[in-house]
Order: C-alpha cells, then sequence, then structure tokens
C-alpha cells in the first residue's frame, strides 16, 4: 500500500461526491459484524443499491457442515427485496480474522462469493474493504479480482445464461448513469444487460 492509498486520505479518490453515503454504509458494515454467529471469524457486510437502500450480511457458523458468508447473507437479503444485478452499487467489506492481524485484509473470498457476486450482482460491482475501525484500505470493481486476458470467461458466461435462462433476474432499477459508460463500452457487459437481467432502460 502506498502513502496515497492510507485511509484518511482516499475515500475521495475512491468514491467521488459521495463520501457521506460511504460512510453510512461502513457504519452499516461494522454494526452487521456484530451480528456475526462465528465461532472464530467475523465478517461484517453493507450492500447498497443505486437507490441508496442498504443491506447488512454477516456470516453464520454452524456446528453442522454448512455456513453462510456475510456477502452471501446481504445478497440474500438485496434478492429478498426485489433487486438483483445491476441494481447492485457497492459493498463494503469489514473483516478480521482472530488468527488474523489487523491490516490482513481481502475484498471478499475468492471462488465462492467471488463466483457468488458474479452471479448475481454484475461485473462493475464497487467492493470496498474497510478494517474493524471502518478505515477504508481499498476499492476495486469486482471484474478487477478475475484475471480474464486469457481469453476464457468466468462461469457462469453471458452465453451460459442465455442458453439456461433463470426467472426473477430482472433488475429492479433503471441501469445506473454510473454503469452506463460501462455499457457502452463492453459488449459482454451490455450483452448481459440486454439478454439476460433485460434491464429497464430510462
Ligand atoms: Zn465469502
Amino acid at each position: 500500500m502506498t502513502d496515497e492509498q492510507t485511509p484518511s486520505n482516499n475515500l475521495d479518490s475512491i468514491l467521488g461526491t459521495d463520501v457521506e453515503e460511504l460512510k453510512k454504509a461502513i457504519n452499516v458494515a461494522i454494526e452487521a459484524r456484530k451480528n456475526a454467529k462465528t465461532f472464530r471469524s467475523s465478517v461484517g457486510i453493507a450492500m447498497q443499491m443505486y437507490d441508496g437502500t442498504i443491506f447488512p450480511g454477516f456470516n453464520i457458523e454452524t456446528y453442522a457442515h454448512k455456513g453462510y458468508h456475510a456477502e452471501e447473507v446481504a445478497t440474500i437479503n438485496a434478492l429478498s427485496a426485489g433487486y438483483h444485478g445491476t441494481d447492485f452499487k457497492r459493498m463494503i467489506e469489514i473483516f478480521q480474522d482472530a488468527g488474523h492481524d489487523e491490516v490482513e485484509i481481502f475484498p471478499a473470498c475468492p471462488l465462492h462469493c467471488w463466483g457468488t457476486l458474479l452471479e448475481f450482482t454484475h461485473p462493475y460491482l464497487q467492493i470496498v474493504v474497510a478494517d474493524v475501525s471502518g478505515n477504508v484500505k481499498y476499492s476495486i470493481r469486482l471484474n478487477e479480482l478475475f484475471n480474464t486476458d486469457k481469453g476464457f470467461d468466468i462461469y457462469p458466461s453471458v452465453k451460459i445464461r442465455e442458453i439456461k435462462p433463470k426467472l426473477n433476474v430482472m433488475p429492479k432499477l433503471p441501469l445506473s448513469e454510473e454503469l452506463k459508460p460501462f455499457y457502452e463500452s463492453d459488449a459482454k457487459f451490455r450483452a448481459y444487460c440486454d439478454n439476460v437481467l433485460k434491464v429497464r432502460k430510462i
């Protein structure tokens, strides 16, 4: 991490003009983390929609086999309210494991949660990682987590989504102005919006 990316001075550069909105979301993630049902690791998530609605998520560990990651819980909370796909603006993640030190944080867990987010949100979801005190460490778009310059698509590709369509995947909101440059420049994202999400046009 460079000096330019330290928590105290990077909020504006990361998130433009909505710093107050970001702080509100960070607080939701901090509070959500307190609800973690866990033996050790506690994760808090705030999933923010483009209309400003924020959904909390926390991890749930069980005595049985299956646990639930905070990213999953927040995503399901949003889906339950009818949001999907390009409705998702940003995910705040606050993570600390008892066995890790304070600076060892990461933007959702690879494989399972990255895939879950890709399937139910969209490639340009903004992921903001903060420490347990709410200091922003960094921000990244979901698709930046994947190395896709090797000529392959991460499952589920737009192609498989078109071949095997799902019900109830239409977003609740029109395509955000913030996402429109990506819609114009990224043919796969455009196909996802048009053919899979059938996102409402303004
Ligand atoms: Zn996860």
